[in-house]
């Protein structure tokens, strides 16, 4: 009985490995043409400034718009782009449709000169594309947006993967003036002092710690500890995945700069946002 138990259960396993290997071969396949027909859409997460409780910026996060799988996120569909070479392009994608759209809020809503800005996620393989650097300085210009609205972000595994080649170039984007967030934070291989060999303004520290909060005493030990060594790097402080009240009361008495989390709201379409911003008041 047990014999015959454990048969189907390798019979299950083997299954669901099926399944999985066949939809990715098949998104493989699937993700050029979604290139090239535009299936991919930009959702917006606000951030929030901790003591105001105010919006003041945004995460643009890719989402692919299948048309039979429905909507497919990053983690599944960014690995495989990287893959396949097809990240360039996604990558040039998100800047130009989040860089347009602060072209027009700049216009329209007068964001220009206040504090609200937009952070892209960067692939480390986005960092050593021939030109990356005056591919973004050509996507700001042609849009009318200040380097200090765009935000850029990368994660430890890219600055340990990187070249040296790779990590000019983070210096090369932080000279035009556009902040760079070391993401992430406290998953992997951190190191604070990534902080000070490369020029981020900002740090964002995993879900993980916040998540953990209430019942992990030293959480809070790190926490005000990476707080107060940001400060006096004068780097601004995020953290991400804040789902609860009680977490961000943690995250104000802690008194980091900015949250982002599905406490306040989660990452949404252009248009849902867009409605956010006309009723917030901009900080200047
Ligand atoms: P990330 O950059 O760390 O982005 C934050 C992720 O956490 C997002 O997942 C967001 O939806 C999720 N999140 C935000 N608040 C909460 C919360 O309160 N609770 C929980 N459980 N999750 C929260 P998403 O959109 O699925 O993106 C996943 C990752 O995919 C991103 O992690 C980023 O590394 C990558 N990614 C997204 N967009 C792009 C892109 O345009 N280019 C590249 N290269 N990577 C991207
Ligand atoms: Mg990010
Ligand atoms: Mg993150
Ligand atoms: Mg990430």
């Amino acid at each position: 009985r047990s014999k015959e138990m454990g048969k189907n259960q390798t019979h299950f396993y083997s299954k669901v490995i099926h399944d999985a290997i066949h939809r990715k071969v098949e998104l493989e396949r699937e993700l050029h043409n979604a290139v090239t027909k535009d299936e991919f859409v930009v959702y917006y997460q606000p951030q929030i400034d901790c003591s105001t409780e105010k919006i003041i910026g945004a995460e643009a996060l890719v989402r692919w718009k299948h048309p039979t799988k429905g909507l497919i996120g990053p983690y599944e569909f960014i690995p495989i782009a990287e893959e396949i070479g097809l990240i360039d392009k996604i990558g040039e994608y998100v800047l130009e449709t989040t860089c347009e759209r602060l072209g027009y809020w700049n216009e329209k809503y007068k964001i220009l000169g206040t504090r609200f800005s937009v952070a892209v996620n960067l692939s480390p393989l986005q960092l050593s594309l021939h030109g990356f650097v005056e591919t973004v300085q050509r996507i700001l210009k042609k849009h009318k947006v200040n380097p200090e609205q765009l935000e850029l972000e990368v994660t430890e595994s890219t600055l340990i993967k990187g070249t040296d080649a790779s990590s000019q170039v983070l210096f090369d984007l932080a000279n035009l003036g556009i902040p760079l967030a070391l993401d992430d934070f406290g998953t992997g291989h951190s190191s604070l002092l990534q902080l000070q060999k490369y020029p981020f303004q900002i740090l964002k520290i995993d879900r993980s710690f916040v998540q953990s909060i209430e019942d992990n005493p030293d959480d809070i030990v790190f926490l005000e500890a990476i707080n107060a060594f940001s400060k006096t790097l004068g780097i601004l402080t995020v953290v991400e995945g804040v789902e609860t009240k009680a977490q961000k009361e943690w995250c104000q008495k802690l008194s980091f700069d900015r949250i982002q989390g599905f406490y306040f709201a989660k990452p949404m379409p252009v248009n849902e946002f867009e409605d956010l911003l006309l009723k917030m008041d901009l900080q200047h």
